[in-house]
């Protein structure tokens, strides 16, 4: 693996001081294993099936106003929303739909070890545990206007659990709420 990484229970981040006005939560729609440098932190498995958590991206690249100098690097993880914010994600739910999550769908562990890393950053950067400061990226996508499940829109993570009822925006909303519940537990 070429980025830093520690086994969950391991995870001390070491992480610099800095503006972090707002933390969003995705899943990758891809496999366990593959990680991907739009985000700061991923959780993922390893060899063993053990949960890491994987800095794929250094976080103070983040901690500016990116839009003023798109060219240098950051972690472009929520469309227009990535100045002073940092992005986290789970691995996993490749070829999912809201009514089957496919080869690799959300577990619970998966679900409370990214609630952790985003108590862990929420609390060491001041971020507070509320909807306007911590959201997914399906409920950016609702504020933004691209929710969905069509290529260009972003349901991540609007369910926890797959349900055969159509997605609705409602879903976006629940979702996210459970998740800061969670977060708030770990804080
Ligand atoms: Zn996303």
């Amino acid at each position: 693996m070429e980025y830093p990484f520690w086994k969950l229970r391991e995870w001390t981040p070491d992480l610099p001081e800095g503006r972090v006005d707002n933390i969003y939560i995705h899943w990758s729609a891809h496999d366990y294993r593959s990680v991907f440098p739009a985000y700061h932190f991923c959780v993922a498995l390893d060899d063993d099936g053990d949960i890491i958590v994987v800095n794929t991206h250094d976080v103070r690249e983040n901690m500016r106003n990116v839009y003023d100098a798109p060219d240098e690097p950051y972690a472009a993880h929520t469309r227009k929303r990535n100045s002073f914010a940092l992005g986290i994600s789970v691995m996993g739910m490749q070829d999912s739909k809201p009514g089957d999550f496919g080869p690799y769908p959300l577990t619970p562990e998966l679900i409370d070890a990214l609630c952790l890393v985003a108590a862990k950053l929420a609390s060491r950067y001041g971020v507070p545990v509320d909807a306007e400061h911590i959201m997914t990226h399906a409920e950016a996508g609702l504020l933004d206007g691209y929710f969905g499940t069509e290529p260009q829109q972003r349901w991540d993570i609007a369910r926890l659990q797959p349900d055969l009822r159509p997605l609705v925006p409602q879903d976006a909303l629940d979702a996210g709420e459970e998740l800061r519940l969670r977060i708030r537990r770990f804080s």
